[in-house]
Parts: C-alpha cells; structure tokens; sequence
C-alpha cells in the first residue's frame, strides 16, 4: 500500500483563466506553485490523481549531495537552505532534519567512487570526508561486518515525503493558488503561436504561461507536441519498519541496501543496488541512449517483460484535446512491489546491522522513477512551444532538490534571476 500524504483541502472546480496553469501536483510542481504565489502571481496547480500520489509521496526521503553531479551540486545547495527555512515558511515540520548521510564501501573499487568524488570540485567544496572501517563502527554501532571504508557527508539530511508536499501545497493555496485534484490536463492550446491555455479533462482553462511538472508522463505529454524529452521509467521497491531502536540518526546506504531514520521513528529501507525495469516501448527507442549512465551508475536494473509492454503499448501515443487521454487512464500509477528486492534489502541490512532482525515491517510499496540520459532533471524552457517550462526527469533525487526546483522554475516563467544557474538544466542538452 502506497503511503498517504497528510490530507490538504483543495479546490473542486478550476478557473477559466489564470497567469500560470501548473500541470502536476508533485513536489516539484507545488515548489513552483508556492513560489509564484508568494510572488502575487496567480496560479492553478492541475494534478490528475490526488497530490504527491505518485514519486513525491513514495520516495525516500534522502535530502543529498554526495556523489551529486558537480553540475547539480548548485541546486541542491540552494535547495538545503530552503529545506532550512521551509518550517517558517510553510508553518509546519515537514521532518527536515540535517542528520547526515554516510555510504559505506565493501571493497576497494566501491571505495575508489567515494575517493573520486571527494577529490572533484563537488566533493571538495562539502564538508564530505572519507570514513575508516573504526570510524563507521563508531558512528554507527552494531555493525557486523567490516567494511573497507566509507564516506560522511553531516551537512546533508532527510525529511519526510508525506509531510513535505502536502504542507507545501497548504502554504500555496494559503498564498493565493488555486490546486484541483482528478482534473489531468490533455494538451496546450496554443495561438499565434504560443502557449495559450490548456485542455482539461473539465475544459480549458487560458493561460500565459504554463509549467509541465509530470514526472514519468512529461515524456508522453510532450510526444504528443513533437516534443522528445528522453525519460525511461525504473521501478524502486520500498519498505517502512513500525518505531525501533535504530543504530544512528544518519541515512546510510550500501552497495545493496539503504536505511534512514523516520520522523515516526520507523526506517525506510530500499535495495538501494538493485532497480527494476519493466519493459516499455520506450526501452527499446531510447534505452541505448542510456548505456554510458547504466555502466557508471544504475548497473542493476532488472528487465522484465511483462503486462506493463502491452498496458504501455495500448495508451495513446498521439491523442486530441476532446478525448480521454493517456493521464485519464491511470490516475495513479502504483506498480507492484518487487517482494524479492525488498527481502534482499532486509537480508542484506540486517547481515550488515543485526539489530534490523527485530524491525516490524509495516508497510511495502514501489514508485516509478523518471530517468534521463544524463541522470540530471530538465528544469527549462521547450523553444518549439514558447509560454511552456518544463521540469521534471528529476532521476531519483528530485525530492531534495524540488524547493530550489521549483524556485528555478518560477525564476524561468517571471523572468526574475535565476536562483542557480539554469545552463546545466537545459532541454536542449539532451
Ligand atoms: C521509490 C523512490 C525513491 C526515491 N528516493 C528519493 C530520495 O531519497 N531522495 C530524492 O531526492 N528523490 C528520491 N526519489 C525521486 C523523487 O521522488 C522525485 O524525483 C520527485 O518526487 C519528483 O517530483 P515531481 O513533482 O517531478 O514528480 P511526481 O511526484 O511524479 O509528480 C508528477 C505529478 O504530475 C501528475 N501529472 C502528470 N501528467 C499530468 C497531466 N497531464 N495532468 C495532470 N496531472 C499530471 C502526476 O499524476 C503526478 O502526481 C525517489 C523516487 C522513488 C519513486
């Protein structure tokens, strides 16, 4: 069962007209949100399922920069500062807490990643460092095996995913936006030449300006404008522990398993080695494009052909504003758990920290992951359609980096400075 966010009142019925139309009510979406309506500018937030129903309730909830892209290092700095004074800005403890996040390394070339990154321009700017096996048995007592090293990154942290949106999404609507949930948005309308509005499944609603925040569907969303955004969908499995006495405060994560600590004082433990694909079309169109990344970094993916080929194969390709679209079809896109990844996770953690043999398992869940070739997000304008930004591919560590995300993104639509440099984010890189 997929975790529930806490519950937000939103609108029943959308305006016919609006500065800026939203489409997607992750976090990512609802960062943006909040911003322009701090900004006075008046916005709709469209989600065609309920809020965060998808990645932005499911994750993790790792706020990081270890190992990050140097060219993504920026935006996750940022986005630590806005985690900071998110209390203050949204009136509630969305469980931020800068507790640190530590990986551990059984062998040398584990190790040799770590040393690299910590010796790059990324690396040297954090207050990262190397750890030896005693350190880690100090940091995090309990331990059962004997690692080769490891690394420390305090200044990085976590918070908490069913927390997070909702109370950013209360803050927003607090401001001024409008949200409305079960109302997918079909396509642009656009006239001369630029974005104009969008069709609703509830009609249009006219627009100036409009930011497409769909994670996995922006890829089909834009295909159905000629528009390639180059995203492959990855599967992650996930577990959640009842309250326990745990080994440490800090997140750490393994070569085939991950653990942080909960606002509830439970765990949320992953396979973090292991990744599942089931296979889609798009696999076989764009999977080549991924080879340079999958060697570097997602070596496990596990590829499955299954039910999801045909049900991915069925959903239109290229549909009209009068008719049921793709996003109609699948309110909430909740895949199966992978059982067999989640009980290697625990094998693995509890092999590694004992003391994980007495967690209570409460609850299991999966989330589809939206990955680009470059394993970096687009958060940029799309030149074929002017009036439209684009952020999503946010790869697995958009959840962190959506408070300066979705900053970003607003700077793009006002035109006000940019909170980051916005060349790194470009659609065009791809
Ligand atoms: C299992 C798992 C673990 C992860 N762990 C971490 C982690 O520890 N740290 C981290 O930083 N990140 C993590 N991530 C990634 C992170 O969750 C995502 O990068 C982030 O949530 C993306 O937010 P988003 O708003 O772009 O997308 P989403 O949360 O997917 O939201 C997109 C929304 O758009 C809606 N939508 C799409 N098309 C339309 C349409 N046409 N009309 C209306 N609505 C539409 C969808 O229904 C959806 O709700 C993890 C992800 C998963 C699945």
């Amino acid at each position: 069962m997929a975790p529930v966010i806490r519950p937000v009142q939103t609108a029943l019925d959308p305006p016919a007209q609006t500065s800026v139309v939203v489409i997607g009510g992750g976090i990512v979406g609802l960062s943006t949100a909040l911003t322009l309506a701090e900004r006075g500018i008046s916005v709709v937030v469209l989600e065609k399922g309920h809020l965060a129903g998808e990645q932005s309730s499911r994750n993790l909830g790792w706020v990081r920069k270890t190992g990050r892209h140097i060219a993504d290092l920026p935006l996750s700095v940022e986005s630590d500062r806005l985690w900071a004074e998110m209390p203050e800005r949204v009136g509630a403890d969305v469980g931020y807490r800068k507790a640190g996040i530590m990986y551990v390394a059984r062998s040398e070339a584990e190790m040799a990643k770590h040393e690299t990154w910590i010796g790059s321009d990324g690396g040297r700017a954090l207050d990262s460092r190397l750890l030896s096996a005693d350190e880690i048995d100090r940091q995090v007592p309990g331990g059962a095996e004997r690692w080769f090293g490891g690394i420390h990154t305090p200044s990085d942290g976590r918070a908490e995913p069913t927390l997070a949106s909702s109370a950013i999404a209360a803050a927003a609507i607090a401001k001024g936006a409008v949200i409305v949930e079960q109302c997918a948005v079909r396509r642009l309308v656009t006239s001369a030449g630029r974005v104009s509005g969008v069709m609703t499944e509830r009609g249009e609603i006219r627009c100036e300006h409009v930011l497409l925040a769909g994670g996995i569907w922006s890829r089909r969303f834009l295909g159905n404008h000629g528009v390639d955004l180059p995203t492959l969908p990855l599967v992650a499995s996930v577990l959640r522990t009842a309250a326990m006495e745990g080994p440490t405060e800090t997140a750490v994560g393994a070569a085939d398993f991950s653990f942080r600590k909960r606002l509830d004082g439970g765990y949320t433990i992953t396979q973090r080695g292991a990744l599942f694909a089931p296979l889609m079309l798009d696999h076989l169109l764009i999977g080549h494009r991924y080879l340079p990344v999958l060697k570097a970094e997602w070596k496990n993916v596990r590829l499955a052909f299954g039910r999801d080929f045909l049900r991915d194969l069925s959903m239109s390709r290229r549909w009209k504003g009068d008719a049921r679209s793709p996003m109609e079809h699948v309110r909430t896109m909740d895949p199966p758990v992978n059982d067999g990844l989640n009980a290697e996770a625990m094998t693995n953690l509890c092999r590694a920290w004992p003391v994980f043999k007495q967690a209570e398992i409460r609850q299991s869940w999966a989330g589809m992951i939206d990955v680009t070739p470059d394993s970096n997000p687009v958060i940029s304008p799309v030149a074929k359609l002017p009036g439209l930004t684009l952020a999503s591919g946010f790869s697995g560590h958009g959840f962190g980096t959506a408070p300066a995300a979705g900053q970003l993104a607003a700077d793009l639509i006002t035109g006000d400075t940019p909170i980051v440099d916005p060349k790194p984010y470009r659609l065009d890189r791809l």
